[in-house]
């Protein structure tokens, strides 16, 4: 069965734009994956330590593949690569999730999708945003679009206590 999924990407070791191309071509080689959509790249600031600057993108596939096996299949890509075991929100020359799958909701001990970050995250909403504004949350039921402006407005509008 072809699921639709959506994938985010991001590195910031090395030559970034072009692990996350490689990477794009080990997801597809064994043919369960067919990429769709891409978005730009974005250059973005790290969370966690002090460290370079990511390159992220957002990725619309078809998959034949169960979520399970999806997760095995970029386990399997990011330690090809190199990826080794580091500090939390440390340096990675390759990071791949699962943002959705279909419309489904899972709640396994190693796999939660949609991603439980989306929301909270400008450098996977805006790119997300890009290739599927219109894609509708399975968990929020909202659009894309508005998550990411209800995003951006939590960004510019502070509450203010004003006494006296
Ligand atoms: P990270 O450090 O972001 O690469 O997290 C990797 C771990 O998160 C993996 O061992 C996965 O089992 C787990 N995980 C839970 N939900 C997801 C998801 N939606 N996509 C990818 N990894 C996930």
């Amino acid at each position: 069965m072809r699921n639709v999924i959506y994938l985010g990407m991001g590195s910031n070791v090395g030559d970034r734009a072009e692990n996350i191309i490689f990477a794009l071509s080990v997801l597809q080689s064994g043919g369960f994956v067919d990429v769709k959509k891409i978005s730009s790249f974005y250059e973005t600031y790290p969370i966690g330590p002090k460290q370079r600057k990511f390159y992220n993108i957002a990725v619309k596939a078809t998959a034949s593949l169960n979520p399970q096996k999806l997760l095995s299949l970029i386990k399997q890509t990011e330690s090809l690569m190199g990826r080794k075991k580091t500090l939390r929100w440390g340096p990675r020359i390759i990071d791949i999730d699962i943002l959705f799958f279909n419309n489904i909701v899972i709640a396994e001990k190693n796999l939660t999708v949609p991603h439980k970050e989306i929301q909270n995250r400008l450098f996977v909403l805006a790119p997300l945003n890009e290739i599927s504004g219109n894609f509708i949350c399975p968990l929020s039921n909202k659009k894309i679009s508005r998550i990411l402006s209800e995003k951006l407005l939590t960004l510019r509008c502070q509450k203010v206590k004003i006494l006296g």
